[in-house]
């Protein structure tokens, strides 16, 4: 267990939940049936796990009070991008947000849908164009908090979530000690039982963790909020580039490589006339291809109080062609997200500020 307060009994690997009934004197096979309502019949409360006896589901009730998660709203029609508004049992909330494979992608019957889950509530490391950064941090999600959004989308969409993206609300990499919880937890086959190639982190940076992160045994996916080839363009995005100039993190870019077998992908927000210059993209491409990286690049989405505008179309082809003339492997995203799926943090700023009657 990660924290003295009281946990939702989702946030227990299985590592932890043996030692606690060990603790408890009650028999192995417990674990499993426990994990089992939790992860596979998906039980809405202790109660309901019927095959335990009386006085271990209330002294588990008792341990663990609360659930992890709770639907709050959604927004998006069916077959398209939806967002989920979910609240904590603190009363914050947080998004995922639950996103279909492209049909020229992917071809029309695809069933892939990826979800974008949130690591945190709040973030402290400010980049310029995340809405989620505004407000600070407030503080960590548990890893029963990252889990569940899973399950509640699932839940709420009726459709079967095979790619994760930790791309939400929040700096995974700064609440590594849980998210490697969840991360057991959504790959293992007691849990949700998902590939962790299916899984890609997204981290502003923090090259510590990114070589902490290298040596772990399962095949994550890494992608790196780039958005500048230099340390001069950066910077002025992301703060965290005074901590971590480009120089360390691609020094631990390289390390990463040596670990791990899939490409990294460099994410870059196109802003106009911030990051934009032709000079950037010849840049990114010299780097990119140093580290046989993939490259997505994403058209700003205009953020309430920030001022920044998006390029238009023609000049966004433009940058992406110098990638690819560079035999970059690069997606510009044009189409997809630009109505609900834009900065992570609004709906939430929206709801608690409307909740804090501001
Ligand atoms: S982009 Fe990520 S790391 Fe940066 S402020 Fe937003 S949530 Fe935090």
């Amino acid at each position: 267990m990660q924290s003295g307060i009281a946990e939702a009994l989702q946030s227990l690997t299985r590592r932890e939940l043996a030692d606690l009934f060990a603790e408890w004197g009650e028999p192995e096979y417990r674990t499993g049936q426990v994990l089992d309502w939790l992860w596979k019949k998906r039980v809405a409360s202790i109660d309901a796990m019927s095959n335990l006896p009386a006085p271990l589901r209330e002294r588990l009730a008792k341990q663990f009070p609360r659930a992890a998660l709770q639907h709050a709203e959604t927004s998006g029609a069916a077959d398209t991008t939806r967002k989920f508004l979910l609240r904590l049992h603190d009363g914050r909330y947080v998004e995922s947000v639950l996103i279909p494979a492209s049909p020229a992608l992917y071809g029309e019957k695809s069933d892939r849908h990826t979800l974008c889950v949130s690591s945190q509530v709040g973030c402290a490391y400010g980049c310029k164009f995340c809405a989620s950064g505004l407000d600070g941090l407030t503080r960590n999600l548990d890893a029963g908090e990252i889990a569940g959004q899973v399950v509640l989308a699932e839940e709420v969409s009726g459709r079967k979530v095979n790619n994760l993206v930790f791309m939400g609300m929040g700096e995974p990499l700064a609440n590594l000690p849980n998210l490697l919880a969840a991360i057991e937890i959504i790959t293992s086959p007691w849990g949700l039982h998902i590939g962790a190639r299916h899984l890609t982190i997204s981290t502003s940076g923090l090259v510590p963790q990114i070589e902490e992160l290298a040596d772990h045994p399962r095949q994550i996916r890494l992608a790196i909020s780039l958005h500048g080839a230099t340390d001069e363009v950066r910077g002025r995005i992301m703060p965290v580039n005074r901590k971590w100039p480009l120089e360390k993190l691609f020094a631990a870019l390289r390390y990463w490589n040596t670990r791990k077998k899939q490409k990294l992908t460099f994410e870059y927000i196109l802003i106009a006339g911030v990051n934009d210059d032709l000079q950037q993209a010849r840049l990114l491409a010299r780097k990119a291809a140093a580290l046989d990286a993939k490259v997505n690049l994403i058209p700003y989405n205009t953020v309430e109080g920030l001022d920044w505008s998006r390029p238009d179309e023609a000049h966004c082809r433009e940058f992406r062609d110098i990638l690819r003339k560079a035999r970059v492997p690069t997606t510009l995203r044009l189409e997809k997200g630009h109505d609900i799926n834009a900065a992570c943090g609004q709906l939430r700023l929206k709801r608690e500020a409307t909740e804090a009657g501001k």
